[in-house]
């Protein structure tokens, strides 16, 4: 079956931070592989491991039971020595001295522009999108998100149900260091008064300080700030709702755990599908692609114009949000105007 595919021997890789569903995109991808008869190695560490030929030799059984894990069996790495030229380099060697003569790199968008410089060096690559930030242009949705957004929510909720016993205000950090959709995603599904992104400019005291007041005057009795990490510093925002308003204020950061735990229904079935049709590309002979999300259509894009595009923030779902918290009918009738 082999010589009927334009590879034989293909690599697979995770790089990055990491994200549920990584390891259901790794299971589906060898799984395909080993279906199609073509040899799969999984790198560890991403791109470092593919500089350091930190390989391992994957088939049917070595993906058994993962497509529930949460992390990633190859675990993940950011490689400074990868982004140079003698990096990149020495990583496009290892791939013609192994005769790998395709790559799948499951990650984010500097995943793919490490994987671009890899085609530039005559490097079959495929890209799968796997970011719990949802902040890459060309897919509607990236592999994690979901399961980030719910660890979240799960968490806020738990936190809601303490502030309003004690009528507190929560301000909580989700990550986002230059996008917000997850905490846009976060804010909208607990309820929050208050959602803070880095695309979005703030007047602090007009747009948090006195929306609080105006809440508190509404009969509100506790508050909730999601902040995205990239907008400001969460500790920073309670430190300054607690002196202007008075409110008892308790500042909580996710972290990591946002990262972790089993992946949703959809982050498996979205991982599990773009893994197999990374390798059925390579498999057709196509490079330098990235499998992408349009609707809920699978398709496939030349990376170069993958990376040119920018992703928008969705201001309108924001504004929405914004005049539901409070009442503004002036924004929410315009919204309908503008639809
Ligand atoms: P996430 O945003 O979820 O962390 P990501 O893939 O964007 O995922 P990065 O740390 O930006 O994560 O990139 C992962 C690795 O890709 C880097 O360690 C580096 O080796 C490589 N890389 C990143 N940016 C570039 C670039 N501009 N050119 C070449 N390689 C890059």
């Amino acid at each position: 079956m082999s010589n009927e595919t334009a590879v034989s021997r293909i690599g697979v890789l995770t790089s990055g931070g990491d994200a549920p569903g990584m390891n259901a995109a790794i299971r589906g991808a060898v799984r395909t592989a080993a279906c199609l008869e073509i040899e799969c190695i999984g790198i560890r560490h991403g791109y470092a491991g593919l500089i350091n030929g930190d390989f391992i030799k994957m088939d049917q059984a070595s993906v058994k039971g993962i497509t529930g894990r949460g992390g990633t069996m190859l675990y993940t790495a950011r490689s400074p020595e990868f982004n140079t030229k003698e990096g990149c380099k020495k990583a496009a060697d290892t791939c013609n001295n192994m005769g790998i003569d395709g790559l799948v790199v499951i990650g984010g968008d500097g995943t793919f522009r490490g994987a671009m410089d890899l085609a530039h060096h005559d490097i079959s690559v495929v890209g799968i999108p796997c970011t719990i930030d949802n902040d890459i242009a060309c897919t509607s949705y990236t592999i994690g998100f979901d399961t980030a957004c719910n660890t979240a929510v799960d968490a806020v909720d738990k936190l809601n149900d303490t502030m309003q016993s004690h009528e507190r205000c929560s301000v909580v950090e989700v990550m986002g260091r230059r996008a917000g959709h997850l905490a846009l995603g976060v804010g909208l599904a607990t309820g929050a008064t208050i959602i803070m992104v880095p695309e979005v400019k703030y007047d602090f005291e007009v747009d948090v300080i006195e929306r609080i007041r105006a809440a508190r005057l509404a009969g509100r009795s506790n508050f909730t700030v999601i902040v995205a990490e990239g907008a400001e510093r969460g500790s920073d925002v309670a430190d300054k709702i607690a002196k202007a308003t008075g409110i008892d204020t308790r500042f909580t950061s996710l972290g990591h755990i946002q990262r972790g735990g089993s992946p949703h229904v959809r982050d498996r079935v979205v991982a599990t599908s773009m893994g197999f049709k990374a390798v059925s590309l390579l498999a057709a002979g196509r490079k330098s692609r990235i499998v992408a999300m349009r609707g809920d259509k699978y398709i496939d894009l030349d990376i170069h114009e993958a990376l040119s595009l920018t992703k928008e923030f969705d201001y309108e779902l924001y504004k929405s949000f914004s005049a539901l918290t409070f009442l503004d009918k002036n924004t929410l009738m315009q919204s309908f105007k503008d639809a």
